[in-house]
């Protein structure tokens, strides 16, 4: 695995507030307040951290959860799943396999069905036909 792991004091550098307070202090943005959320635009959706390929718009998809949700990412290697018992509930923790930030949490909606559930300030969107990222 290429070694794309960024210092901490960088990555506070380079993120806003609200960036580190997700991905590297595995907080939640505010439901229905992500800029992703309602986009529907073809491209890719890079971690906001390090920029590594995580998640398409193939398949993202529209959901009640007032965050970005995915049934599946880019690739499965690009993501970790680990398991997170905090606030008593058991979830399934999604971190960017390159640089280990948090990106949100993995539900089962059905035994064949998964749904990423993904902060919209933890990605960066990439416009495949510019190349322009949005935050
Ligand atoms: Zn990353």
């Amino acid at each position: 695995m290429t070694n794309g792991l960024l210092e901490d004091d960088e990555m506070r550098s380079t993120l806003s507030p609200e960036q580190y307070r997700v991905l590297r202090q595995k907080g939640t943005e505010p439901p229905f307040s992500g800029k992703l959320l309602t986009n529907h635009r073809p491209g890719s959706y890079c971690c906001a951290a390090c920029g590594r390929l995580v998640f398409t718009s193939e398949t993202k998809y529209d959901d009640s959860s007032g965050w970005p949700s995915f049934s599946k990412p880019a690739t499965a290697e690009v993501v970790i799943l680990r398991s997170d018992n905090s606030f008593n509930l058991q979830r399934t923790e999604v971190c960017c396999a390159n640089c280990g930030s948090h990106l949100g949490h993995l539900f089962k909606e059905s035994p064949s069905q998964d749904h990423y559930c993904i902060n919209s300030v933890a990605l960066g969107f990439i416009n495949n036909s510019t190349g322009e990222i949005t935050y």
